[in-house]
């Protein structure tokens, strides 16, 4: 509508400049026209109203077009770059770049799906410990603000392999993703009559992700049979129906781990994953030496998980949402602050420094977010006890008896088998958090 009194305005105008020029004032043609037979003005105005609205129409009628075709955009699987493809098939020859990159567009869009229905449990089992709590703390917290996410018309347009990194024990495949879509968020209790109005008016806006997959380099593909296609990495027994556990049914591999086949460890803005591409590699093999949970991967998988479970502390007032995370001096002291960020997001989590003090190893975690478009640095020092020995990799700490996530409250029994719950879960615990 507001285009439509634009238009009125402009043709105005430039018909009264048209006037001008033609030495003949805007008086004249109404007093012209009112000769002939009726009133000129009346004459006058209704053509420009009808110039208008038809242009008005015309317009509305290109751009709803316009907006129907990207709805059913294709999706490119670029031909990845052949030194990327070759670096990987030398640990695994029988990788098949052009199907992972569409089992990531799969992927892609499951995820997105169990974002916008606020249903994550159905996601767990194909992403990292890290990826997991991000995504199902971030909705709960913006529940508790009243918000809720909305989308449409969502496509995919590109999936494209461009970058692998390897280090010592893992290899990482970047993949850039571009889709379009409508996007907003709104209150709880919007209508859908509303809803829909607004998604009438909202635009299909293109946006950009850099997807990262963690595999173990002993990992392998076996054709048809991966977790992006819903299949047990290890024994290729269908994963579907497992719920929120993150065990197989028939071997009890923990299936989200990494150390068989790839998983989804982090998805960055383009503009800063340039930045946490260029951080310092850290000789970490004496310490692995000692434990094997002293991997970078595994490390930054941890810190993020730990980084979410914090934000949720803070946003309940409690250490309860932590607590089995933390070593026991930071949850007997924990200050119970409520502070309900919002829009927090998390741009790098960088391993900074490892060392021992006595059995134990400490790892230093930066990790850079912002909360409300404000950027903010924090140092996660994390710890990691001569017995700590989980065996799930960049998995989250689940029940051992029958994979099912552990409780959000400090229940001591698994709701779904009753066996026992740890009271600190084994593996790298929060230590201390500064500001950087
Ligand atoms: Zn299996
Ligand atoms: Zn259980």
């Amino acid at each position: 509508m507001k285009n439509f009194v634009i238009y009125t305005l402009y043709f105005l105008i430039s018909f009264l400049i048209f006037a001008g020029m033609e030495k003949d004032s805007i008086t004249n043609i109404l007093k012209k026209n009112a000769e002939i037979d009726s009133p000129g003005a009346i004459i006058f105005f209704t053509w420009i109203f009808i110039l208008s609205a038809i242009v008005y129409l015309f317009s509305e009628w290109i751009l709803k077009n316009k907006d129907a075709k990207k709805e059913e955009i294709e999706t490119n699987y670029y031909e990845p770059n052949g030194n990327l493809v070759q670096n990987i098939q030398s640990h695994d020859p029988e990788f098949d770049a052009l199907q992972f990159q569409k089992n990531v567009g799969t992927l892609v869009e499951k995820l997105n799906k169990a974002w916008c229905e606020n249903k994550m449990g159905n996601v767990r089992n194909l992403v990292s410990a890290g990826v997991y709590n991000r995504f199902k703390i971030q909705l709960d917290l913006m529940k508790k603000q009243g918000i809720k996410n909305v989308m449409q018309h969502w496509a995919l347009s590109s999936v494209d392999l461009i970058e692998v990194a390897t280090d010592e024990d893992y290899q990482t495949a970047h993949i850039q993703i571009f889709a379009y879509a409508k996007d907003l968020n709104l209150g709880y209790d919007v209508s859908k009559e509303v809803i829909e109005k607004l998604f009438s008016e909202a635009r299909q806006t293109p946006y950009t992700e850099i997807f990262s997959f963690v595999r173990k380099k002993t990992g392998k593909t076996f054709k048809g049979k991966s977790l992006l296609e819903g299949n047990c990495p290890n024994c290729g027994a269908p994963i579907e129906g497992l719920g929120e556990s993150n065990q197989c049914n028939h071997c009890h591999t923990i299936i989200n781990s990494g150390e068989y086949d790839w998983v989804l460890a982090e998805i960055t803005q383009v503009e800063v994953w340039n930045e946490s591409q260029s951080s310092k590699n850290i000789n970490l093999s004496e310490f692995k030496a000692k434990n094997k949970l002293a991997a970078k991967q595994i490390i930054e998988d941890r810190a993020s998980y730990l980084f979410w479970r914090y934000m949720e502390s803070l946003a309940v007032g409690s250490v309860e949402p932590i607590k089995r995370d933390c070593k026991i001096d930071l949850a007997n002291n924990w200050i119970s602050e409520k502070i309900l960020y919002s829009d927090i997001a998390v741009g790098a989590v960088d391993l900074k420094e490892i060392y021992f003090e006595g059995d134990e190893i400490f790892a230093e975690v930066y990790i850079q977010w912002s909360q409300n478009f404000n950027p903010e640095e924090s140092l996660f020092t994390l710890s990691l006890a001569p017995s700590a020995n989980k065996n799930s990799g960049l998995a989250e700490n689940s029940c051992t008896n029958c994979g099912a996530p552990y409780p959000d409250s400090d229940a001591h029994a698994c709701e779904y088998c009753n066996h026992p719950i740890p009271k600190v879960v084994n593996d790298w615990l929060l230590t201390t958090i500064e500001d950087y």
